[in-house]
This record gives C-alpha cells, structure tokens and sequence, in this order.
C-alpha cells in the first residue's frame, strides 16, 4: 500500500476500513514543524452503500479527520431485545431471530449452527414460518430469512452506481488538483 499514492476503498465493514484506515495513517512522517510531508500522505476515498443510502468520503491523514476519529458516528449494530422474540414478535425478522437465536439451542443442543449450511437454514426458516403463523405475521421467504441471519442488506445497482461515480470524482480530483476534494462526507438518499 505505500506504493499506492491514494486508496479507493469499497469495503463491506467498519472493521475493514479501520484497518485500511490505520495502514494510511501508518505511512504519515511529520517534518520540523509537525506539518505531515506531503509525500507521506495516502489520500483514501471511502465509498458505501446499503440498500438505498449510501456515502462516498475522502480521508487526509493528517490533514482531514481519520475514520477513527469519527467512528463513533455509525449507529449501533440492531439487536432485538430477548423478551420481544420470546414473547411478543411483531415482524418477520422477530420470528427469524426467534428461530436462530433461542430455538435452535433448544432443539439441537451442542451442535452449532452454520449459516452455509442450506439445511440448517432451512430448519430456521421452517421454524420463523412456524411462529410467523401463530401470531399472524406475513412475509415470509427463504431469502429474508438467509438475510436475516447473515445480515444480507441487498445491494442497489443504481446506488452503487452513484456512489461509484462520486468516490471515481474524488479519485480524479484528487489526482490531478482540477478541483478542490469533498469536504468531507457525501450521503445519498434515495427519496
Ligand atoms: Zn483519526
């Protein structure tokens, strides 16, 4: 990576990036004055979609603020409270969490779960429409379930195309000084 003179980044994780991240600001050397020398600074252009929001963002190491730096950002991981699933469950999702997180402990005890196991997710989906009937709740394919489980947000051609298009501006820019850099976040909506 230090022969790269700038990263465009299109990650699937906070963890990825933290890690590239890092790496950029690993190569930072400060002169006398505590000013970053120029050569030592990896621009990054982050780029990120999630069904239809997705952002693109330019990170300076020593000049812009840093991915750490602004980690605290990103909204907390969803997690669905144990007494809705076992209790209450008011969406396809409660049902599938329901299955996979306490059925299948119940039921198979010591064996552990493997989402790419087809069936083992199979079983859980068995199970989410089993309990998705009891309380009347509609919705129900195997593939929100597998998305469930795995965590799949589906991906949107025409926000990746989007995003794409802004981290390509970025890199261009940044490149060849044709024009100032974003300053420092893009978000995209789709409305
Ligand atoms: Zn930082």
């Amino acid at each position: 990576y230090s022969d790269f003179s700038i990263t465009v980044l299109g990650l699937d994780s906070i963890e990825a990036r933290s890690y590239i991240n890092a790496l950029a600001c690993s190569f930072l050397e400060y002169d006398s004055d505590d000013k970053p020398r120029d050569e030592t600074i990896k621009p990054l252009v982050d780029g990120g979609t999630e069904g239809f929001e997705g952002h693109a963002r330019v990170i300076i190491p020593g000049v812009t603020p840093c991915f750490e730096c602004t980690i605290w950002l990103f909204p907390p991981q969803v997690k669905f409270p144990l007494c809705t699933l076992a209790e209450t469950p008011r969406t396809a999702a409660h049902c599938i969490e329901y299955a996979h997180l306490i059925k299948w402990d119940e039921v198979h005890s010591g064996e552990t779960f493997d989402p790419d196991d087809p069936e083992h997710m199979k079983w859980i989906y068995n199970e989410a429409v089993k309990r998705a009937e009891l309380f009347g709740i509609p919705g129900f394919t195997y593939s929100l379930t597998q998305g469930a489980v795995k965590n799949i947000i589906p991906a949107i051609a025409s926000t990746n195309a989007i995003v794409s298009a802004a981290c390509a501006l970025e890199a261009l820019k940044i490149t060849t000084g044709c024009s100032k850099t974003l300053s420092n976040y893009l978000t995209y909506t789709f409305a």
